[in-house]
């Protein structure tokens, strides 16, 4: 079988042909068909719209934004909308594909999408990044919906964008529509869990591999790269656990103490300090990068961003375990060297898949106009997180491969059969 192999990557790794790279290890495993190769690696459709915006001061500014359907055979497409100055579009479409093989991990009936705006939230008042959240929603309402595709929270957005998203949907369609974005907050239909979903995934997936590892909790060290939704959720929840969080992170840099961090402390201080970790006490400081990524822990957590481990640091890196709770930390040129060295690591299609598992319930939930008990959401996406590490490390005994080529082989082979069973023209 012999696909075709994009250009080269030149400097820094392009994310989607990072994607593309484990992709075409997973399906040459599988024995995929150039046809159903061919379908599965190109995105369905990718919009790109320009919005005028009219700013603070009365001038108009223009922001580039994008949606990219990856795929849509196992269901409406699915997947967040990031706030971010980086946003483009090679990035968004490999966030997309990455939310289809995700979706398909876990089992669960969507396909993969994905959005951003190419905007500094951070250098933005709340009144523009409304207007431009709104006209986002707008630009981009043939696309979106209940059935078709259904926006989240990811990077620079949380519950207060999406309701402005469903609220503008909604008034678009003259009626409400609850079930067309999920990470709403809980007053218009967001589901109890969702905030912490992601997080509380990282968890189970975390102690899943422990478990595999035969290492007690009890006994072991973390250290979280990322203290935003994603990270501090996951901090907290596994110190609930038992593990010693050894180190954060944000913008601001890392927090080390070898006694453990006080992470209830972190998140108040945090909260009291508009959003950043600036000044932390009770921890030393210590570079955000390469001082936390290759700090001797057990567990390494990255939850913030993409491309962090790569063939620079790859190297140094000490953690047994890698648990990504960013989408696309390591790059593929660094899966190489960490596998050499022999390092576990539960790939963010997995372990970042409790935020979209949670989403999933939102939207069941808001399509039975009923809502469920914080506990049945946590027991349920404790059981889809736990039985899909289960049969990813299976399917990874079974090929002889890393968990990640695994999990890329369990959720290509589920779109595979749908989409042949769906057929073509
Ligand atoms: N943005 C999150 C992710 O990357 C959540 C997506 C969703 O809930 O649709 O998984």
């Amino acid at each position: 079988m012999g696909y075709v192999e994009p250009a080269p990557i030149k400097d820094k790794e392009n994310p989607f042909e990072s994607m593309m790279s484990r992709f075409r290890i997973a399906a040459q495993h599988l024995g995929l068909n150039e046809e159903t190769y061919n379908v599965l690696k190109s995105p369905d459709k990718q919009v790109i719209v320009n919005i005028p915006i009219t700013m603070d001061d009365g001038s108009i500014r223009v922001f580039e934004a994008y949606r990219v359907i990856h795929n849509n055979v196992l269901g409406p497409s699915k997947g967040g909308v990031r706030f971010d100055p980086h946003v483009n579009l090679d990035e968004v479409k490999a966030l997309a594909a990455w939310m289809t093989w995700k979706c398909a991990v876990v089992d669960i009936p969507f396909g993969g999408a994905k959005g951003g705006i190419c905007c500094n939230p951070r250098q933005m008042s709340s009144g523009e990044i409304e207007r431009l959240t709104r006209a986002y929603t707008t630009s981009l309402y043939n696309v979106f919906g209940p059935d078709t595709d259904i926006p989240a929270p990811d990077m620079g957005t949380s519950q207060r964008e999406m309701g402005w998203m469903m609220d503008q949907y909604s008034r678009n369609s003259g009626m409400t529509v609850n079930g067309v974005v999920t990470g709403k907050p809980g007053v218009l239909g967001g589901s109890a869990g969702r905030v912490e979903a992601t997080g509380r995934g990282v968890m189970v997936s975390t102690l899943s591999a422990l478990e595999k590892l035969k290492i007690n909790p009890y006994n072991s060290t973390v250290a979280v790269q990322g203290f935003g939704n994603v990270g501090s959720h996951a901090a907290q929840l596994l110190t609930e656990r038992g593990t010693k969080v050894i180190a954060i992170s944000d913008i601001t840099g890392a927090y080390y103490n070898k006694d453990g961090i006080d992470i209830e402390n972190a998140i108040n201080y945090r909260l009291d300090n508009r959003g950043t970790l600036d000044n932390f006490e009770g921890a030393e400081k210590m570079d955000n990068t390469d001082e936390l990524l290759t700090l001797e822990v057990d567990v390494l957590v990255p939850a913030a961003m993409e491309d962090v481990i790569t063939m620079r640091n790859a190297e140094k890196i000490k953690a047994r375990l890698i648990v990504e709770g960013a989408n696309g930390p390591t790059s593929a040129k660094a899966d190489d060297i960490i596998a050499e060295k022999e390092i576990i690591v539960v790939p963010d299609i997995l372990a970042n898949a409790g935020g979209v598992t949670v989403s999933y319930f939102e939207w069941v939930q808001n399509r039975l106009g009923y809502k469920w008990t914080k506990e049945r959401v946590n027991r349920r996406s404790d059981r889809i997180m736990r039985n899909a590490f289960e049969y990813v490390y299976k399917t990874a005994i079974k090929y002889n491969v890393t968990l990640r080529i695994a999990a890329y082989i369990v959720a290509i082979d589920r779109v595979a059969k749908a989409s042949r069973f769906r057929g073509g023209f």
